[in-house]
């Protein structure tokens, strides 16, 4: 993970992963090319979207920005958070005291990465395309202002 990555962009990707685990119980993104101008975010899964999945997904997470959601951030020790999220993700360096980022009561999520202090900076969500190879789902977005 970048600690340069672009705020907006990330921000979208924690609300795109609790939606898809919420709809489609696909888990978080296993991996992520998060880039200022388009991103992309890889799923395990077992089939397709549906046009009207992907418009459902899409209206969804714009619902959660237009909400003006606080991100938040807090901090747990290891063990304890290790209790309540998975860790694989997180670099080595994360340390021993664990930063959780919460999207207001929308999702939580243990991360180093920059943030938008609220989900209406990061502007209009949108969907380039969805793709299915081999169980893996790749959603790529790119947002507006
Ligand atoms: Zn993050």
């Amino acid at each position: 993970m970048k600690p340069n990555m672009d705020p907006r962009m990330h921000s979208a990707e924690h609300i795109l992963n609790q939606t898809m685990i919420r709809m489609f119980q696909t888990g978080r993104c296993f991996s992520a090319h998060i880039e200022k101008k388009k991103s992309k975010c890889d799923y395990r899964f077992d089939r397709p979207l549906e046009d009207d999945e992907v418009r459902r997904l899409e209206d969804k997470v714009n619902e959660v920005i237009r909400s003006d959601l606080p991100v938040n951030e807090s901090f747990m020790v290891w063990k304890e958070a290790e209790k309540a999220f998975n860790l694989e993700r997180l670099p080595g360096e994360a340390g021993d005291l664990i930063r959780i980022v919460k999207v207001g009561d929308y999702d939580a999520c243990p991360c180093i990465g920059p943030h938008v202090l609220s989900t209406r900076e990061i502007g209009q969500f949108r969907i380039g395309s969805v793709s299915f190879e081999e169980g893996v789902l790749r959603i790529r977005f790119r947002l507006s202002p």
